[in-house]
């Protein structure tokens, strides 16, 4: 038997430790300053990520969620709008659309890199549809050519989610500089992450930024003036010292990333059991998350557990099946590929910190789990 250390899906403690000196001096200053909310670092941090992404406005808020829900109202969309979102996504994709007021309307993913198929997008298509989001899952954009094209063509909006696709580009382009506008998560485990919730929202118009900007705070530009019927979501400067911070690194921990998948890609093909992810023509991929396909997958990480590699699912169940959107007493709409996808993805860890000599056990025990004959 093993008694190695257990190999976590996820280990943050590497990344902060790279930060916590010069974190410490910039909590310290917003502390003596009480400057908690919408301080100067929350202002600065905007500014940097706007350089790094190539947006021309960035507006802090709380979370992920938030910043969809905030970019959609910007957008002027809600009560009977229809925007398509990918089954095949994080639940919060969807939701957020619901919480504007609108109605998320399904579209089946592509195999291979399980991102919204632009092919199946137009038969979705009704009097109502307003949007569509593209979800850059796993790290890579979608196909944003495809998708501006439709949009074009039926004067849509197009709505980005790049809360797993910080620093990825396509064709030149950032993730975030494609749509109308987009929204980002700094949720801890994100390749960008704050140490509690944050999130953003990117847009290259002035109007869409204003927009925001009150919807974060209570509906507000003017103190006690409220134009709108806003929120309270907006980014605190402890988060934003600490997403400051990491964003010098991201480049060249994206680039780890890069090198992990490649080692893993180089390991893992070959084997007519392991299906590898596809990146497609024109991305850099960021790699959030590594995610194979295999059969008898919940047996394939019940076993790797027990060799001592923990293992992710993104996602076991489609949003367009989930208890809250679908009841089980009609038959569901069909997404066959995201739907096959769900029931074999396997996500392996990769992070920054994960060493080379721990990615070949990972390797090892994914192959004697999921390979016949070795
Ligand atoms: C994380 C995530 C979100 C939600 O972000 P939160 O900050 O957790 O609200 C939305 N969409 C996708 C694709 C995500 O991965």
């Amino acid at each position: 038997m093993t008694n190695y250390k257990q190999i976590p899906f996820l280990d943050l403690d590497w990344q902060r430790k790279r930060i916590a000196k010069r974190l410490k001096v910039s909590w310290k200053k917003i502390m003596s300053e009480s400057s908690y909310i919408l301080g100067p670092d929350v202002g600065a941090f905007e500014r940097e990520f706007a350089e790094f992404t190539g947006s021309q406005y960035v507006v802090g808020v709380a979370n992920g969620t938030d910043a969809l829900e905030l970019g959609i109202r910007a957008l002027g969309l809600g009560l009977g709008d229809e925007i398509i979102v990918p089954a095949n996504s994080f639940f919060a994709s969807a939701i957020a659309v619901n919480r504007a007021g609108a109605h998320p309307v399904f579209v089946d993913c592509a195999p291979g890199t399980w991102l919204i198929d632009p092919s199946k997008v137009e038969d979705k298509i009704t009097h109502s549809t307003r949007a569509i989001m593209a979800v850059h899952l796993y790290g890579q954009i979608a196909d944003m050519r495809a998708i501006k094209e439709i949009a074009e063509r039926h004067n849509l909006f197009v709505i980005e989610d790049a809360a797993q696709a910080q620093g990825a580009s396509q064709r030149g382009g950032q993730a975030g500089s494609f749509g109308d506008v987009a929204a980002t998560s700094f949720y801890p485990g994100k390749n960008l992450g704050a140490f509690g919730d944050a999130g953003a929202v990117m847009t290259a118009s002035k109007e869409i930024y204003n927009s925001v900007i009150g919807l974060r705070n209570y509906g507000s530009l003017v103190k006690y003036t409220h134009e709108s019927l806003g929120f309270n979501s907006r980014m605190d400067s402890l988060q934003a010292a600490v997403l400051r911070e990491k964003l010098r690194f991201l480049e060249s921990w994206n680039e780890i990333r890069r090198t992990q998948a490649e080692k893993y890609s180089e390991m893992l093909g070959g084997f007519a059991e392991i299906t590898l992810p596809v990146v497609a023509d024109g991305n850099l991929h960021v790699w959030h998350l590594y995610v194979v396909q295999v059969k008898n997958r919940n047996r394939v990480a019940h076993a790797m557990l027990k060799a001592g590699v923990q293992t992710g699912v993104h996602y076991p169940k489609p949003i367009h099946l989930q208890p809250a959107y679908f009841d089980g007493t009609a038959k569901p709409e069909s997404f066959p590929i995201a739907e096959a996808a769900s029931a074999t993805c396997l996500s392996l860890p990769i992070y920054p910190g994960l060493t080379t000599r721990q990615q070949e056990r990972v390797v090892g025990a994914l192959l004697s789990a999921a390979v016949e004959k070795l």
